[in-house]
C-alpha cells in the first residue's frame, strides 16, 4: 500500500470503529454560548496593545506635528479626515479579527453519539485531534495557542492575538490593507512636511521645537516604512492564498490537494462574501459565506 505524504501530518487516523469516544468528555452544553471569543495569551495581548499604540502615535504625529500647524486648511482638513477614516477602519478590522471566532471546532465533540450522527460510510475515515478531543473537519488544524482546532487555519497571528481561519480571514486581510494604506499616507505626508519645513522657518512649521519635530517625524517615518513593507507583503500573500484556495499551513506542508478547485473569483467571494460589493471593504459587514458542510470527508 502506498502512503501519501499527507498522512504524516494527521494526528490520529483511524476508522470510526477504532475511535475511543469514551475518553472524550463533551463540555457542558452552554459553555461556549454567549461568551465572547478572546484568546488569553499574554504575548498576543501585548502585541495587540502595541499595535493600537503605534496607530495612536502615528495619528498624534500626523495631527499635532504636521496638520494642525499647517497654514493650508484645505490640505490639513482633507488629509486629516482621510487619515483618521483609514486608521479607524484599520482598528475596527483589528477588533473584528481579534474578537471573531476564527472557526473553532467544538471541543470534545469526538463522542460516540456525534460520530454515529455523521453516518459515515464503510471505509470513510474521520480524524480525531488528540489535544482537544474533537473530530477534525477536513482542512482544520490544531493551534497550540488557541488550544483549539481551527477550520482552514492559516496561521496564528500574535498581532491580532488570534488565529487567522475560515471565519475571520476577511478582517485580517482588511487589517493588513488599511495598515498598509495609512503607512503609505503617513510617508507621503512626512515627505511633504519636510519639504515645507525646509522652505519655511523650522520654528513655524510645527508646534514643537525643531529637534523634537525632527525626532517625531523620523520615528513616524521608520514606523510607517516598516509597517508598509510588512503589511503589504502579508496582504499579497493572503490574497494569493485566497485565490489559490490554499492556506499558509497547507502551502508550508505541501499537502496534497483533496478539495475541489474553484475559480479565483469564487474563492475571493467565499472569503469576502457574495456578491461583490462595497461591503468587501467594510470590517463591519459579516461575509455571508454559504459554507459547505465542514464534516464532508473525501473517501
Ligand atoms: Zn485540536
Ligand atoms: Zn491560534
Amino acid at each position: 500500500m502506498m502512503i501519501t505524504p499527507i498522512h504524516r501530518f494527521r494526528d490520529i487516523e483511524r476508522k470510526p470503529e477504532y475511535l475511543q469516544p469514551d475518553k472524550c468528555v463533551p463540555p457542558p452544553s452552554n459553555s461556549s454560548l454567549g461568551t465572547m471569543w478572546f484568546i488569553r495569551d499574554g504575548c498576543g495581548i501585548a502585541c495587540a496593545v502595541v499595535t493600537w499604540m503605534l496607530v495612536f502615535y502615528a495619528d498624534f504625529v500626523v495631527l499635532l506635528v504636521m496638520l494642525v500647524p499647517s497654514r493650508d486648511y484645505i490640505y490639513s482638513m482633507i488629509n486629516g479626515i482621510l487619515f483618521n477614516i483609514l486608521a479607524f477602519l484599520a482598528l475596527a478590522s483589528h477588533f473584528r479579527a481579534m474578537l471573531t471566532d476564527p472557526g473553532a471546532v467544538p471541543k470534545g465533540n469526538a463522542t460516540k453519539e456525534f460520530i454515529e450522527s455523521l453516518q459515515l460510510k464503510p471505509g470513510q475515515v474521520v480524524y480525531k485531534c488528540p489535544k482537544c478531543c474533537s473530530i477534525k473537519p477536513d482542512r482544520a488544524h490544531h493551534c497550540s495557542v488557541c488550544k483549539r482546532c481551527i477550520r482552514k487555519m492559516d496561521h496564528h497571528c500574535p498581532w491580532v492575538n488570534n488565529c487567522v481561519g475560515e471565519n475571520n480571514q476577511k478582517y485580517f486581510v482588511l487589517f493588513t490593507m488599511y495598515i498598509a494604506l495609512i503607512s503609505m499616507h503617513a510617508l507621503i505626508m512626512v515627505g511633504f512636511h519636510f519639504l515645507y519645513c525646509f522652505e519655511e522657518d523650522w520654528t513655524k512649521c510645527s508646534s514643537f521645537s525643531p529637534p523634537t519635530t525632527v525626532i517625531l517625524l523620523i520615528l513616524l517615518c521608520f514606523e510607517a516604512l516598516l509597517f508598509l513593507i510588512f503589511t503589504s507583503v502579508m496582504f499579497g500573500t493572503q490574497v494569493h492564498s485566497i485565490c489559490t484556495d490554499e492556506t499558509g499551513i497547507e502551502q508550508l506542508k505541501k499537502e496534497e490537494r483533496r478539495w475541489a478547485k474553484k475559480t479565483k473569483w469564487m474563492n475571493m467571494k467565499a472569503v469576502f462574501g457574495h456578491p461583490f460589493s462595497i461591503a468587501w471593504l467594510s470590517p463591519f459587514a459579516t461575509p455571508d459565506q454559504g459554507k459547505a458542510d465542514p464534516y464532508q470527508y473525501v473517501v
